[in-house]
């Protein structure tokens, strides 16, 4: 298992006799050891993780639905009024489905 950072400093933690140990000498954790699960578990940036990850699925598909919408206008110049309807509802259903955390 890869060690992450250490959760206090950022510092690299290394193996001492089974357990980890940070590696910087100004860390309260360069004189505990605690075992790899311990050191290793970050269940709060786990959530921000997927939460960050969410987020960005969510801003592509609103990007994609902004970039159509610009377009919107250039088909009714064009006498495309139903087609232009038609792009506006499947934006709409797409942003519903973006609301309800969707692909
Ligand atoms: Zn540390």
């Amino acid at each position: 298992m890869n060690l992450k950072p250490c959760p206090f400093c950022g510092s690299d933690g290394f193996n001492h006799q089974g357990g980890i140990m940070c590696s910087n000498s100004d860390c309260f954790m360069f004189n505990v050891c605690a075992s790899e699960q311990f050191w290793n578990n970050r269940p709060l940036e786990n959530d921000l993780q997927a939460d960050i990850g969410d987020l960005n699925r969510e801003n592509i598909g609103l990007k994609s639905i902004l970039k159509t919408l610009e377009n919107i206008d250039e088909y009714k110049v064009q006498g495309h009024e139903c087609y232009a309807k038609h792009v506006l509802l499947s934006l709409r259903d797409r942003l519903k489905r973006i609301e309800r955390g969707k692909k």
